[in-house]
């Protein structure tokens, strides 16, 4: 369709011929449309009764998730406005980590409100001042009605891994694999002055199908899935005293492609002998310095292989950059460059290495550093679908202990907030004049989404349900929420369905956010053809 503007001089072709535009209310119409089909699409996964997704890709690759975030990443979704819903759960993912599902669904409702009021000529700007007002207010809320706690409090810290546990496959063994999260956390936070922070770097995940999830572990050191390199080698080392080179322990070759003439055998075998001597050198330069491991970051040369076993030397070759710097953090040694600065200081420190069996791998464990500042998750679980979503799992539990250190507030989980602030924003609503009052209302109606999706999955009379919410949140018990294990209406708090604020604020933010930029919206044109 061609855009023709007239003008005095005559009509002026603005938009190409090619091109397609969609004006005004059916822009709106459709945008709305396609971001709530995308809020549909996840929200029979939202809450601890919520299913999962089966997503096929074009090889036929099967991933099972329970993950709004993933679901939505995997899916090839083609409409603009879709696509902005899509990036809400990514943005909270990154940001967060937890409360994906959440966002998107509260997003979608946050449209299908704004939708009723567009029907009735409320301008899209009144409706976006209106929840804009109601999104703060909701934030005010919410840190009004959040718990303090202490940031290395490990019960609550416990609680908050098992509640980000409840939605997922692995919600039967959260109580083992809460223990991991919080203590790999626990063991990497590190405090200045009053707060902590957490670098999610530090944790190294290493997966292997096989076993069960239960057998799932954390590390106090760091797992390679590497070999020892020679099997003339010692596979387990007490006292481990750790060198971390991240050069080849090998003859260095010249840059330019050089020649050597020979005109004997006994020059042969002398320029044989000075390679051998000289890898001899820099193998006994470890063993003085005192070094009964070698972890080395590019090859090791046969013969330096053959000296080290010499000296019951354990050594593992070609290990990942990232991991040489996690072995640094955990076991306090320092990578090096040149064995010619190697000094005992350098040295890392682990009660074992030792190799270990994983399935039909072999396996290195560096184990026992006395004060890791790096760690590894070894997930375990009965076949590779079920470890992947594990991972995902275990990497939202690690997310949300992280948020809470960081910012020690607590909110309780099962909707309880979301129809709290939905019962005081209607309150607050009442002293706006006119449309902005009927904007908050709505903000109010589609924070009410969240309590009501998680009892609807649950199998709950949405009805029967919320009415009873609201008489009881109206009676001033903010913590009372959907108990969705056990199909009722309670306090949250008391039965330990606990999440950070940080979560809550982020789902606000990024759901409001994009709700609003798809209704400042009035025109998409696409043009085909163009560039
Ligand atoms: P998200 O990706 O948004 O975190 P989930 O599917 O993980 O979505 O569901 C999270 C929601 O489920 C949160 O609102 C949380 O409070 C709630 N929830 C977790 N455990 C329970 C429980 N035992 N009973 C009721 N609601 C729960």
């Amino acid at each position: 369709m061609a855009s023709i503007q007239q003008t005095p001089n005559g009509p002026v072709l603005v938009l190409k011929e090619s091109a397609l535009q969609q004006k005004g209310k059916d822009a709106q119409h459709n945008n709305i449309a396609a971001a709530k089909l995308v809020a549909e699409l996840v929200r029979s996964s939202l809450g601890p009764r919520g299913l999962d997704k089966m997503l096929v890709d074009s090889l036929g690759d099967v991933t099972i998730t329970n993950d709004g975030a993933t679901i939505l990443k995997e899916i090839d979704v083609q409409h603009p406005a879709a696509k902005m819903m899509v990036e809400i759960s990514k943005t909270v993912d990154n940001e967060v980590g937890d409360g994906t599902t959440s966002s998107v669904v509260f997003g979608g409702a946050l449209l299908a409100k704004a939708e009723d009021l567009l029907k009735k000529d409320v301008h899209p700007s009144v409706i976006i001042e209106g929840y804009q007002a109601a999104a703060e207010k909701t934030l005010e809320i919410y840190s009004q009605m959040a718990k303090k706690i202490l940031p290395d409090d490990r019960e609550t810290l416990l609680k908050i891994a098992t509640t980000s546990m409840q939605s997922k496959l692995i919600s039967e063994d959260s109580d083992v694999l809460s223990k991991v999260v919080v203590d790999a956390i626990l063991k990497v936070a590190t405090k200045k002055a009053e707060t902590y922070s957490v670098d999610l770097e530090n944790i190294k995940v290493e997966k292997k199908a096989g076993g069960s999830i239960t057998d799932t572990q954390i590390i106090k050191g760091i797992v390679l899935d590497k070999e020892v390199v020679h099997s003339g080698m010692p596979t387990k080392v007490e006292k481990a005293k750790i060198a971390l080179l991240n050069s080849a322990l090998e003859i260095e070759k010249t840059e330019m492609s050089s020649e050597i003439r020979i005109t004997d055998p006994t020059q042969m075998q002398m320029f044989l002998e000075e390679e051998n001597r000289m890898l001899k050198t820099m193998v006994d330069k470890l063993h003085n310095v005192g070094v009964n491991v070698l972890i080395c970051q590019k090859g090791i040369d046969d013969i330096a292989q053959h000296y080290l076993a010499k000296y019951g030397i354990m050594a593992v070759r070609r290990v990942k950059e990232s991991d040489m710097i996690k072995l640094g953090k955990a076991t306090g040694g320092r990578v090096i460059s040149n064995l010619d600065d190697l000094t005992e200081k350098d040295l890392g420190i682990a009660d074992i290495a030792h190799q270990k069996k994983v399935e039909s791998d072999k396996w290195v464990f560096v184990e026992g550093c006395k004060n890791p500042q790096s760690v590894t998750l070894l997930i375990r679980g009965g076949s590779q679908r079920v470890i992947d979503e594990v991972d995902r799992s275990i990497h939202d539990s690690l997310m949300v202990v992280k948020d809470v250190i960081e910012k020690p507030e607590i909110v309780a989980g099962g909707g309880a907030p979301e129809s709290y602030a939905a019962s005081q924003l209607k309150e607050w609503a009442d002293s706006f004049d006119g449309r902005e009052q009927l904007a908050i209302k709505k903000y109010a109606e589609a924070l009410e989404i969240i309590p009501l999706t998680i009892a609807e999955n649950a199998g709950m009379d949405p009805i029967d349900t919320m009415a009873t919410l609201r008489a009881k949140q109206n009676q001033g018990r903010k913590w009372t929420g959907i108990d969705a294990r056990n199909t009722r209406i309670a306090d949250m708090l008391s039965i330990d369905v606990v999440e950070p604020l940080a979560v809550k604020e982020q789902i606000i933010k990024s759901a409001t956010e994009a709700a609003c930029m798809i209704l400042r919206i009035d025109d998409v044109i696409s043009v085909s053809g163009a560039r």
